[in-house]
């Protein structure tokens, strides 16, 4: 007799009558056709991988050093990019003429394995540049942005040449570009061209960096009030494609929502770690005591859909930030959020709830309970359920969440 099937791949998940929509088939409908011990061998490998990739996330730092001279405009960047307001709590200090001697480190207020250093000036009166790159200890950073309102001048290319000796990337960023246009459209009037004005900038900042020995000098245009606008964009693309990819992915969880790219390349980066939820789900599947399993599989949506309401700026203290970024209120962009876990703690309840409301799940969670006190074929069949379920379920969640961060951020910015 052939053996038993982990056969429930067909019919249980929900057509209508909830805001969630079918997915695509993922990967896991490969274990569906297996037999129990096939199904069981390759759950295990995924949860050794699980547990490596947990343990990776876990200790993946980034430490990025924001460097430049006093006035450039550093901490306002240090706080635009992990997504805070000047003046909110941990906020870095902007405008003040005082700027400490020490780097002073930031951390992401969602995720503080990701460090932003707000490095001092560089040749103030206070701080001499020759003893800058033995005091700041150049060797901790993993990269550097280097910020001027100007001209990049003779300390930025200093440190960008003792950066490069040591093998490290760093990235100019010519930063007020809001402030230049705003400028420059005052004093031209009707002869005014933003496009060309901001070639022009760039192509003073590159000329300056060339004469200094730069062969292809890259330089960003940034505007920290307005960080979807310009070169920032880039710069983040510019990041992920030079990072190794265990930081990449930190860096990209931190990243703020600045364009609807962002949000697909958060949710495709969501999307490959589901697997290994998935597979922590079955290990819990596999111990036979009542009800830990569905325990286990909470815990684990829970971790999960915090990381992409985070993700995808929808918890309520960036969703303020943006509102008051923006000027759009609070309201408003709540107003276009469909799904339940957006703007919400997510409890164990909350999960429970939307699980029940997700046709199919409530009664595959059931016949798992059930099928792991079946002697011998009983827990693989339970397991393959919780990797199934485990997967359909917050793939969807995702899913919703994803376009609820779109849809949130075209209110905020416009239809971009
Ligand atoms: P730091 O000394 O390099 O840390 O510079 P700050 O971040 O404190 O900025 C100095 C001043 O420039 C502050 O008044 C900021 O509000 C202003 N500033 C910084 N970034 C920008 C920007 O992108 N656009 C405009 N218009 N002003 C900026």
């Amino acid at each position: 007799m052939p053996p038993p099937r982990c056969h429930l791949q067909t019919g249980y998940w929900p057509q209508s009558e909830t805001t969630f929509k079918p997915d695509e088939p993922t990967a896991v409908e490969g274990l569906i056709s297996l037999d129990p011990g096939e199904c069981f061998k390759k759950i295990f490998v995924l949860i050794m991988e699980a547990i490596t990739e947990l343990i990776l996330q876990n200790n993946t730092k980034l430490n990025i050093a924001i460097t430049g001279v006093s006035g450039a405009g550093k901490s306002t960047f240090v706080n635009a990019i992990r997504g805070i307001n000047d003046g909110d709590e941990g906020a870095a200090p902007t405008g003040c003429n005082e700027n400490s001697k020490d780097a002073i480190a930031y951390f992401h207020p969602n995720y503080p394995n990701v460090i932003l250093w707000d490095l001092p000036g560089i040749g103030t009166t206070k701080f001499p540049a020759d003893n800058y790159l033995n005091h700041v200890g150049l060797h901790k950073y993993d990269f550097f942005i280097i910020i001027s309102a100007t001209r990049f001048r003779e300390n930025d290319i200093r440190l960008a040449q003792e950066i490069k000796k040591m093998k490290k990337k760093f990235y100019f960023v010519r930063s007020k570009i809001d402030s230049d246009l705003y400028n420059e459209e005052k004093s031209r009037k009707s002869n005014f061209n933003k496009e060309k004005t901001l070639t022009d900038i760039k192509e003073n900042c590159i000329k300056g960096l060339q004469d200094a020995g730069f062969e292809s000098p890259q330089v960003f245009l940034v505007s920290s009030f307005k960080l979807h606008e310009y070169d920032f964009p880039l710069l983040q693309e510019t990041f992920e494609t030079e990072l190794p990819e265990h930081k990449r992915n930190a860096l990209l969880m931190t990243t703020p929502i600045t364009s609807l790219e962002i949000i697909a390349k958060k949710k495709k980066a969501f999307k490959s770690k589901i697997k290994y939820y998935a597979a922590a789900s079955a290990a819990g599947a596999a111990v036979p005591v009542p009800g830990l399993s569905i325990a286990v599989d909470v815990s684990i949506l829970i971790a999960a859909i915090t990381q992409y309401v985070h993700g995808f700026g929808l918890d309520v203290p960036t969703m303020k930030r943006v509102a008051e970024r923006t000027g759009v209120s609070y309201d408003d962009l709540l107003a276009v959020i469909v799904s339940p876990l957006a703007a919400a703690e997510v409890t164990s309840a909350l999960v429970l709830r939307v699980m029940a409301s997700l046709a199919g799940t409530a009664a595959l969670m059931a016949a798992k309970e059930g099928s792991r006190f079946i002697p011998f074929i009983g827990i693989p069949i339970a397991m393959g359920l919780s990797y199934i379920t485990t997967s359909r379920v917050p793939s969807h969640i995702l899913n919703v969440l994803a376009e609820d961060s779109e849809r949130v951020f075209r209110k905020a910015f416009g239809s971009v």
